[in-house]
């Protein structure tokens, strides 16, 4: 057994405990009590805030690398995009293993115990499959491992260019399986190894993957009990050419398909019609919301409170990981709802918290994870509240001062990973700094 004493402790209830004796036994939590004082002798000191681990519910590992390097440029979502590309035509399942193996870690030190990583870069640069046709997903797979976190492998059916079925042409070949059929086949195939993964589908877009192939995708997560990502809404030029060539919005399309429902999260949402929310909502779709990327690639601001009250469950995502910081995400939640209504006030640190813990680690597949109470996977992210930053200010409201640089201790299935602000194994900038020079040269 070993024994932790929290100075604080968020539990999921409003407001943060004082002095939390946790006790933790083959990676679960088995006490956690408030109040003991003085700490036991045995017990590790968390001087500061320690929350439940966070969960990053929406990667693309590889954008990492385009990090400082378009955000002064113009254009729009399209040209970004572009650049995104020649990115991913230079990952080879080497160069992949250690890019990934940095930015993970990079969560790590952020906090982040557990990553969704929404994978599309399968094949080999012409589109052909490598010899083991999971390479790619393996790589991933071995870099979470060695940084220390858990993944859900969301294994991304990408078969056409638009909504028309266009086919796949150029950087993208590497992405696409031919047909929903031999996306399964090949996700079928494997079998990744380490309880820290946790295997799951995604839908890239309704630009795609077409109409007739959706149920194909959708029948393999269900029959799985896996969860069902998918890009939705991000540009209202997806909208247009949705509406234009189906006759409906993507989000009518996706039900139609029977791609909603609880285990489904929906990826932005960004520009929503009021049947959109509605079916989104009342279907229980979680919607994962990347606030800074929206920022950054000029998306817009999505509905955020509109849809929790419709019902939509809300986790957050660090995406094209232009930041790595779940503070970040989630006080951005409220704050762009502020600037969007002129009004402050529409949701609760508790609530913020909440999505980028347990209702993340829920969109992920791991109903175990995300909340410090008895029998949950024991995951532990400490903020330091005597920073420049944080200091003096209400643990309470630590989510909107604190920021990932404040994270000092972290735990993970009852395993240190980062120590005083230090991951355990891996020197990060060196990593991140060697990784991306690789595919940027
Ligand atoms: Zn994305």
């Amino acid at each position: 057994m070993s024994r932790w004493h929290a100075e604080y402790a968020w539990l999921g209830r409003p407001g943060p405990a004082a002095d939390v004796l946790i006790e933790v036994t083959d990676g679960r939590f088995t006490a956690v009590t408030a109040g003991v004082t003085p700490a036991p002798a045995d017990a590790t000191r968390l001087a500061g805030l320690t929350l439940p681990g966070l969960a990053n519910a929406h990667s693309h590992a590889f954008h990492r690398a385009l990090r400082g390097r378009t955000h002064a440029e113009r254009g729009t979502f399209w040209t970004w995009r572009d650049r995104m590309y020649e990115v991913a035509a230079r990952l080879t399942p080497d160069r992949y293993l250690a890019l990934a193996r940095a930015t993970y870690a990079e969560m790590a030190l952020a906090g982040i115990t557990c990553v969704g990583e929404f994978h599309y870069l399968h094949h080999d640069a012409d589109g052909a499959r490598y010899a083991d046709p999971n390479a790619m997903g393996s790589a991933l797979v071995e870099a979470a491992a060695a940084a220390g976190i858990r993944l859900t492998l969301l294994d991304t059916a990408y078969l056409t260019a638009g909504v028309d079925g266009a086919p796949l042409a150029g950087p993208q070949r590497r992405f696409g399986d031919g047909d929903a059929a031999r996306w399964a086949e090949r996700v079928d195939a494997f079998a990744p190894a380490g309880a820290h993964v946790r295997r799951g589908a995604a839908i890239h877009s309704v630009r795609a993957v077409p109409a007739g192939q959706l149920p194909e995708v959708v029948g393999w997560a269900r029959r799985r009990h896996a969860p069902l990502h998918v890009h939705l809404s991000e540009q209202r030029a997806e909208n247009d050419a949705c509406v234009a060539y189906h006759g409906k919005t993507p989000t009518r399309l996706l039900a139609d398909a029977g791609a909603l429902g609880p285990a489904t999260t929906a990826v932005h949402a960004t520009h929503l019609t009021g049947d959109d929310l509605a079916a989104l909502g009342g279907s229980g779709t979680g919607v994962c919301l990347c606030p800074t990327t929206e920022r950054d690639l000029a998306d817009g601001i999505g509905p955020a409170r509109g849809l929790a009250d419709a019902g939509s469950p809300l986790s957050l995502g660090s995406d094209s990981h232009a930041v790595i910081d779940m503070f970040e995400e989630a006080r951005a939640v409220e704050l762009d709802e502020r600037l969007r209504t002129q009004q402050r006030g529409h949701f609760t640190p508790d609530e913020l918290l909440g999505a980028a813990t347990a209702a993340g680690h829920a969109a992920l597949g791991w109903a175990d994870a995300g909340r410090i109470a008895v029998g949950q996977r024991a995951d532990l992210v400490t903020v330091r509240l005597d920073t420049a930053r944080t200091a003096g200010t209400d643990p309470a409201g630590a989510v909107f001062a604190a920021t990932a640089a404040d994270v000092a201790h972290v735990v993970v299935d009852g395993r240190t990973v980062v120590a005083d602000g230090r991951h355990v194994s891996i020197d990060v900038p060196r990593a991140l700094r060697h990784a991306i020079a690789e595919v940027m040269r």
